[in-house]
């Protein structure tokens, strides 16, 4: 089977994790602070803080944007569950906005009809989730407009999107956010196995998001509510958590990162032949708008006008039989069991039905051979010759 997805990992790679088990330091050691100096240059930012993974880095960008009880944040209902649960975990209430059947994204004009809803009704959200679906970066310009205007702050979920540019902005420099937030899960464009980064300018929260990642502790006295008692003194100063990211797993990012770029660009290749190739057929891919570029990290296509014989699943099935391991990112949010005790209605999200009745992520990764591509390719073909 051809997966959707895969890692890409080196003999430098495969150094950098052992030479961490011969060091010193398997935790807390030099490898993080430097795979965090790779991010901040690489994106032009001020503060990235490694993390276990994106969903503590989200849960902990809520924390740090003091987001809790009775408080809104609304995302996408087509993303993976972690850009909402982050919500949860700080006891607020979520909210979904419909998406733009073209980039598959948070729909602007849906989010702007929701806010004046919202203001009328006093229920605006404190935090937005903007998530750049496949690499695809979001209308950000336009939402970070909206966030002046209605007071609420953002939350880049870029955890497809390291390596992807908005207009004459890097994702990452929170040119239009208050935080964004990375994965280097082993799907993702580059991994440390299970990890996550925290990126902002803004220097209140950057203490804030360190001190969450570890337990609210602080060995800095100017941070310190008393004198030190000794060279030993550390002081708890707020309720924290350990999400830190080990050496081993930094170890494995400083060496991913520089073959980054090389990653996206056969990401892009892999794209722009699918896109040939299918020119013709009656499904449609995501919409990539001259103005950004996509780090790729998902192929999604929608089919489109289907032979009679085939519905949307037995095309999966058919896909999947013949070796083509397609995968379907995502289900909608608010259909998970989890979220029905929150009572959404299918109803208000239109588009992100139909997209759930049609969408199929294609293999998309690095060392998708040629061989695999062309096979991938027929095989879609093959789907409407029945
Ligand atoms: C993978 C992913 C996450 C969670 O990432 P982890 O590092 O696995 O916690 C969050 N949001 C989106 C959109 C993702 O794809």
């Amino acid at each position: 089977m051809i997966p959707y997805g895969r890692q890409d990992i080196n003999e430098d790679d495969i150094q950098s994790v052992i030479s961490v088990l011969k060091s010193d330091f398997l935790t807390q050691g030099p490898m993080v602070p430097k795979f965090e100096k790779r991010v901040t240059d690489y994106c032009g930012v001020a503060h990235a803080f490694a993390m276990n993974s994106a969903t503590s880095a989200l849960h902990v960008a809520c924390k740090a944007l003091e987001l809790s009880e009775g408080d809104w944040l609304w995302t996408t209902p087509i993303s993976f569950v972690a850009s909402s649960n982050c919500a949860l975990y700080c006891g607020a209430k979520v909210d979904f906005v419909d998406i733009d059947p073209g980039t598959f994204n948070l729909s602007v004009d849906r989010l702007k009809k929701k806010l004046i809803q919202a203001k009328a009704t006093n229920k605006l959200p404190k935090v937005v989730i903007p998530v750049h679906l496949c690499g695809q970066p979001c209308d950000m310009e336009e939402i970070f407009a909206l966030s002046k205007e209605y007071g609420f702050k953002i939350i880049e979920d870029a955890s497809h999107a390291i390596g992807a540019k908005y207009k004459n902005s890097q994702i990452g420099d929170c040119q239009y956010s208050h935080i964004t937030v990375f994965s280097f899960h082993p799907v993702k464009i580059i991994t440390t196995a299970e990890g996550g980064m925290a990126c902002t300018n803004d220097p209140e929260l950057a203490r804030k998001i360190e001190l969450l990642r570890s337990h609210g502790i602080t060995r800095n006295p100017e941070l310190m509510s008393k004198a030190p008692d000794g060279p030993w003194y550390y002081e708890q100063v707020d309720l924290g958590y350990n999400y830190r990211m080990t050496d081993l797993q930094a170890a494995l990012g400083v060496t991913q990162f520089p073959r980054l770029d090389t990653f996206i660009e056969r990401r892009q290749e892999i794209a722009c032949k699918y896109d040939d190739a299918f020119k013709g057929l009656p499904l449609t891919a995501q919409n990539r708008p001259n103005d950004r570029y996509s780090s790729l990290h998902l192929y999604v296509i929608r089919l489109k006008n289907l032979p009679k014989s085939r519905t949307h699943i037995s095309a999966f099935e058919f896909l999947r039989e013949n070796g083509v391991g397609v995968n379907l990112h995502y289900i909608p949010i608010y259909r998970q069991p989890y979220y029905q005790q929150f009572g959404y209605n299918p109803d208000a999200f239109p588009e992100a039905e139909k997209y759930y009745s049609e969408a199929i992520s294609l293999p998309m990764f690095p060392a998708l051979s040629e061989e695999q591509h062309q096979n991938v390719i027929q095989i879609i073909r093959q789907l409407y010759q029945s």
